[in-house]
């Protein structure tokens, strides 16, 4: 960092400005937005300028800045756009001790102006440095679309509330009370009735979160299913519709999380494959702390709940914490890759048990019943399995696996972006290199379609 950031107080001290060009209005657009002193010195000022100055906004000098002038400055901008001219200006600013700018000059500048997003009192400054000016402006626009208008009432406003809100817990409960206030119930206060509705709204809103505090949070572990909305269940969707905070994995698609409710406080686990991640131990203690702070936490895990999620031990921490809970099922993934593929998971005369396992525990790649799972007609649904194809099939033909047999690859099932990848034993490892997204593999079935296939073109060897 080769700039600090500070906020320094301007408020009745004075800023000076030399220069009376569009340099200098840039500038002065931003300065007058302060409680400084601002003087312009310029002999030959732009309309604008003049025009600030008639409307008694700052003090225009017209003539040249001296040395007497910049004793006991705060700020000095130097705006001729003319190097010479601010070489001259820097220095008297130099010997004078002030912080000098110079406009699009960051080498002898002593400071630079970031971009600013005024939410006063509420300010946001991005700097990148000079490096990366459209970064800037860009990181400025998100900003000024995401920051209600209205923040810098709600801050005023809510200042003189702070001491009525230590009524609340420190901590969780009054940075809740807080979010709830700027982001909820202050704007729609302003918006229904405008300011002098928000001391009401915050002794309402204070009542509600008193109230909350005593009554007890619980836990909601609710599965996501595999991506499409619409597999969501009522309850799953019902719990979204109420939660305070919603805690979920990777692997749960956007169009999901946006059902939560607009106020929810939305939190990634990240807990999924091989990514960096949140330990088990922080979620848990996430939910936790939220039950404990009176919230209804939806724990969303993708697919179903009870299946490769980890649940037992969220449930045993929770427990643990004396925080009830409940569990929603969910549509897990392979049942999803299964439709996907117009299959069924059990069939008479084929198979009538099915294996869910996972290519990975906490040891490495899985162990299974191989010699069990390599007989012809077997079925399963391999979650996790891209890593340990290899693996997987390496296993199977040394237990006698016949290489032919069917496997098919559902990526992203029941999304827009579903791929389905139909192989044999033989060609896994090749077929799962390609994946880029979550994928079951399914041993032992191939898709709908291509069975058909076979069926009508190659009727005599199915008869075989
Ligand atoms: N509880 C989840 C599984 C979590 S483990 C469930 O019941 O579905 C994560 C694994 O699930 C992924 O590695 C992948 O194998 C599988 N998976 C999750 N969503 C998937 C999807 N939409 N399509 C294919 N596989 C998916």
């Amino acid at each position: 960092m080769k700039h600090f950031p500070v906020f320094v107080g301007v408020a009745g001290r004075r800023i000076l400005v030399s220069g009376g060009g569009e340099a200098a209005v840039a500038k002065l657009r931003l300065i007058l937005k302060t409680e400084a002193r601002i003087e312009v010195f310029a002999p030959a000022p732009v309309p604008r300028i003049a025009a600030w100055a008639a409307e008694g906004r700052l003090t225009l000098v017209p003539r040249a800045l001296s040395d007497a002038d910049a004793q006991g400055a705060t700020l000095l901008y130097a705006a001729h756009e003319d190097a010479a001219l601010d070489a001259r200006v820097a220095a008297i600013g130099k010997r004078a001790g002030v912080l000098t700018n110079i406009v699009d000059n960051l080498q002898d500048s002593d400071f630079i102006t970031p971009a600013i997003v005024d939410r006063d009192p509420v300010t946001v400054a991005i700097g990148t440095e000079g490096a990366a000016p459209v970064l800037a402006r860009a990181i400025k626009a998100d900003l000024e679309e995401r920051l209600p208008p209205v923040l810098g009432l709600l801050a005023r406003v809510g200042k003189s509330f702070r001491p009525m809100a230590e009524k609340l817990l420190p901590g969780r409960p009054r940075r809740d009370f807080w979010a709830d206030y700027y982001f909820r119930a202050g704007p729609n206060a302003v918006e229904a009735a405008g300011e002098q509705a928000l001391p009401q709204a915050l002794d309402d809103l204070l009542a509600d979160h008193l109230a909350a505090g005593r009554r007890p949070g619980r836990v909601d572990l609710v599965g996501a299913g595999p991506g499409d909305p619409e597999l969501l269940t009522l309850k799953a969707r019902k719990a979204l519709d109420r939660a305070d905070v919603v805690i979920h994995d990777r692997l749960v698609s956007a169009g999901i999380l946006e059902l939560a409710r607009r106020e929810a406080l939305v939190i990634e686990a990240g807990k999924t494959g091989f990514g960096p991640a949140m330990g088990q131990d922080d979620i848990n203690a996430l939910m936790i702390e939220h039950a404990r702070s009176g919230a209804h936490v939806v724990r969303l895990k993708s697919g179903d709940p009870g299946v490769f999620g980890r649940l037992d031990d969220e449930l045993a921490a929770l427990d643990g914490a004396g925080v009830p809970w409940a569990i929603v099922p969910g549509i897990t993934a392979a049942t999803a890759a299964v439709a996907q593929i117009g299959q069924s998971f059990t069939r008479r005369g084929r198979n009538s048990a099915v294996r869910m396992m996972t290519g990975h525990d906490v040891k490495g790649f899985a162990e299974q019943d191989w010699r069990g799972l390599a007989r012809p007609g077997e079925v399963a649904a391999i979650y996790m399995g891209k890593r340990s194809a290899r693996f997987f099939q390496g296993r199977l033909l040394m237990h006698g696996a016949d290489p032919s047999t069917p496997v098919t690859v559902v990526e992203n099932a029941s999304r827009a972006d579903a791929r389905v990848l139909a192989t044999t034993l033989a060609d896994l490892p090749q077929t799962v290199d390609a994946l880029t997204g979550p994928a079951v593999i399914l041993h032992g079935l191939s898709p709908r379609v291509a069975e058909a296939a076979i069926e009508t073109s190659e009727p005599r060897e199915l008869a075989l």
